[in-house]
């Protein structure tokens, strides 16, 4: 078997190459924790399925890269971790991730604590970790997909050897290995869950895998006159009755769903509740700060300026007129109606504002799942933490590590994922590195 070298110059016999450490995914985890085993001296080898490292991470904030954040706490983290998340990020916290890279000279900044390059561009990001991987001397393949990490034979004078088989007939073998696959959201970038099924083959097990930080789906079809408005607004997501999650913030309307950050920072307990059964409603609040006094007051107001005034003109500028159309449908009112007509409607118009401002104060939208994972931009479930060491080594396969979006962990959305990935993916491979 021939060893491929510390420089990082692996042997041309392509159906049998060696390193101290393999990684199985070049994506953010993999490709820090190699830099981090690299820089401790050992040969590292990334099998990345793609025909790049790193495809998904240029694609990450819109293209801008939310790295972190400057408010991070456990709360910030779902998982089923004893103890809290920060405990495992914090010997690579936020200031060493940003150290990190500042030391290759990138600059950051920060929107209402979204930590992002001062570029604005996920590139800076990935062409710097491309460098860092290629000063330190790391061996990339791709278009390696690993099918299977087999577990070593008795140990020989060459030591303990694990080996891996890809798709294309490839076979590796290392020391350690640094399961780095990611879970299942954006399949656009070649992620299908194989790090799940990988890693159960070795003795592990999974909790239920499913999307979250994707669009409400609901099978409301009001959404459709509502879809492409926008709306600043609060909503409260209950579960059989229960809230199970507010957010205020920018939604977005679509036929058929409901997306926007506050909405996907919704949609972890949305599917967890669906799961179980349970009704899952959004309750949405246009007007969170708006009295029945003054709402009431200012109607009075324009009527009293037009006998002529319209319903839409009545309600203009409390919400997009898609939304008011929307809003003004479920209770078979229409924009265009003349507000005099209304005593025709109802001998107590007031009550009939009154029941009008109630619905834009909280707007039921059934939901009925959350987008695919096409649509998510991470993946809930996974690996349990009570089957890693805090160095993410595995409790049950001696020199195998875990770490990234495989384990069972899903932030917020605002740069918790990348954190994660990042800091998982370094202290894994300097454990390793340090450990071997
Ligand atoms: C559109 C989008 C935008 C996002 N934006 C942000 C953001 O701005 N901020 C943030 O914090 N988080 C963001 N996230 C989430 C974040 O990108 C992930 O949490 C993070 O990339 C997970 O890192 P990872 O290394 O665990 O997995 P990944 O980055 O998914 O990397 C896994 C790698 O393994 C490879 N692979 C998979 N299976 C195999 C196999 N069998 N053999 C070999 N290679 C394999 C994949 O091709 C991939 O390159 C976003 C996600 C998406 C989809």
């Amino acid at each position: 078997m021939k060893k491929m070298n510390t420089t990082g110059n692996a042997h041309s016999e392509r159906d049998h190459l060696s390193a101290d450490i393999a990684i199985a995914g070049g994506g953010a985890s993999g490709c820090m924790a190699a830099v981090a085993a690299a820089r401790c001296g050992k040969s590292v080898l990334i099998l990345e399925g793609n025909d790049a490292v790193l495809k998904k991470l240029a694609a990450t904030g819109n293209g801008r890269c939310n790295l972190t954040n400057l408010s991070l706490s456990d709360d910030d983290y779902h998982s089923d971790a004893a103890c809290g998340i920060l405990s495992y990020i914090s010997p690579f916290g936020r200031e060493d991730l940003l150290s990190f890279f500042e030391r290759e000279g990138i600059f950051f900044h920060d929107r209402d604590g979204y930590v992002y390059p001062h570029t604005d561009q996920a590139s800076t990001v990935t062409h710097a970790l491309v460098k860092m991987l290629r000063d330190a001397g790391v061996v990339i393949k791709t278009g390696e997909r690993v099918t299977h990490i087999l577990l070593p034979e008795e140990s020989t004078a060459g030591g303990y050897r694990f080996r891996l088989e890809t798709a294309g007939g490839g076979v590796y073998s290392a020391n350690a290995v640094i399961a780095a696959c990611g879970g299942m959201a954006g399949t656009q970038f070649g992620c299908r869950g194989d790090g799940y099924e990988l890693l159960k083959a070795l003795g592990h097990s999974c909790e239920m895998p499913r999307p979250a930080l994707s669009p409400l789906v609901t099978d409301d079809d009001s959404l459709r006159i509502g879809a492409g408005a926008r709306a600043v607004l609060c909503g409260t997501l209950r579960a059989d009755g229960k809230e199970i999650g507010c957010e205020y913030g920018q939604y977005q309307f679509n036929a058929g769903s409901i997306s926007g950050i506050p909405a996907l920072q919704l949609s972890h307990a949305a599917g967890e509740a669906l799961s179980q059964g349970k009704e899952t409603i959004l309750y949405l609040n246009f007007l969170p700060q708006l009295s029945e006094k003054s709402f009431l007051a200012e109607c009075n107001r324009r009527m009293s300026l037009s006998r002529n005034l319209t319903l839409g003109e009545l309600l203009f500028g409390l919400a997009a007129d898609k939304l008011t159309a929307m809003i003004l449908c479920r209770s078979r009112l229409q924009a265009e109606m003349k507000c005099v007509n209304l005593n025709r409607l109802t001998d107590d118009p007031e009550g009939l504002l009154r029941g009008i401002l109630a619905s834009f104060r909280e707007y039921p939208v059934r939901i009925t799942s959350v987008g695919n994972y096409d649509k998510a931009q991470v993946t809930a479930g996974g690996i349990p933490m009570r089957e890693i060491g805090k160095d993410f080594s595995s409790a049950i396969v001696p020199h195998l590590y875990i770490t990234g979006e495989l384990l069972n962990v899903d932030g917020r959305c605002g740069g918790y994922n990348l954190q994660w990935a990042m800091s998982s993916g370094y202290l894994a491979g300097k454990s390793a590195g340090e450990t071997l």
